[in-house]
């Protein structure tokens, strides 16, 4: 019905993803060093020289480049182009779980549960990249940071809200239904970080400040709620929490640990994908 306006969706996702991957490997880079993500220049890290636009397009300046500094010839780790095609990817996998909704509202205006999926998609592929960087974030260091972690919660509450702003609930709509939906998103949150931080007590692990921003980093990523706005999914919620504790609390500690967020956000893709298709084949 509206196949040009899916393949333009697609498209420009993917290609987003690998821009928005592009600014993450600068987060991941400046965040933990305690620097700020808006200003400087990008810059070799062997001879320090500065990069010019020509040699920050994503994938294609590393792949043209055969992945060697343009001025000094060092090599440039491939990390760099892993995180731009994953960011990608995740995006992609994003929209097509959005895509019926959030495709029909580039070319009709007036339709509110369009428009609705269209900014729900947008604030869900934001949760997705400030989902990465926090995984990568705690690959390279074993923390989570404040600054993340507080990044996640400003985009999953307006995502909770947007039902009542776009009057979707219809008569269950209202200021009160509204402040409800983020009372029970923020308990389900701390359920499952105390389901997680009694884990870390039964495996005696010590569970530290950083662990609750990494944990809030990737438990405020939607789940596959992107067509379940309407209901609360504390067992599909809950049962993630209690798989990513034990995870997390089985290999905290030891040198497996750092997987831990990159595994949980790989797996949360992947049951997106897998609920979609699910979805879409029994309404088949
Ligand atoms: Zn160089």
């Amino acid at each position: 019905m509206y196949t040009g306006a899916v393949i333009y969706l697609l498209v420009m996702s993917a290609l987003f993803g690998i821009i928005i991957g592009s600014f993450l490997n600068v987060v991941i880079y400046r965040v933990p060093a305690g620097r700020t993500v808006v200003k400087g220049h990008s810059m070799c890290m062997t001879c320090g020289h500065n990069l010019a636009a020509k040699d920050l397009i994503p994938i294609i300046s590393w792949a043209t480049l055969k992945g060697k500094c343009r001025y000094c010839g060092a090599p440039i780790a491939s990390r760099y182009t892993k995180i731009e095609s994953f960011t990608g990817v995740a995006f992609l996998i994003s929209a097509i779980c959005a895509y019926k909704t959030a495709a029909p509202a580039l070319v009709i205006f007036d339709y509110p549960e369009y428009t609705f999926g269209l900014v729900y998609f947008v604030l869900y592929a934001l949760s997705v990249a400030a989902a990465i960087s926090a995984m990568m974030i705690y690959f390279d260091t074993g923390k989570g940071y404040p600054g993340v972690a507080v990044w996640t919660l400003v985009l999953k509450i307006p995502a909770v809200l947007l039902p009542y702003i776009f009057n979707i609930m219809g008569d269950r709509g209202g200021v009160l239904n509204a402040l409800k939906s983020v009372g029970i998103y923020l308990l389900q949150t701390g359920c499952a970080i105390l389901l997680i931080f009694l884990l870390f007590l039964i495996g005696k692990k010590k569970y530290g400040i950083g662990d609750l921003f990494l944990d809030i980093s990737i438990l405020s990523l939607p789940l596959f709620n992107l067509y379940y706005y309407f209901r609360n999914q504390w067992i599909e919620f809950m049962a993630f929490a209690l798989c990513y504790g034990i995870l997390r609390s089985v290999t905290k500690g030891t040198s497996k640990d750092k997987y831990s967020g990159i595994i949980a956000v790989c797996t949360l893709l992947f049951i997106s994908l897998i609920h979609y298709i699910y979805r879409m084949l029994i309404t088949a």
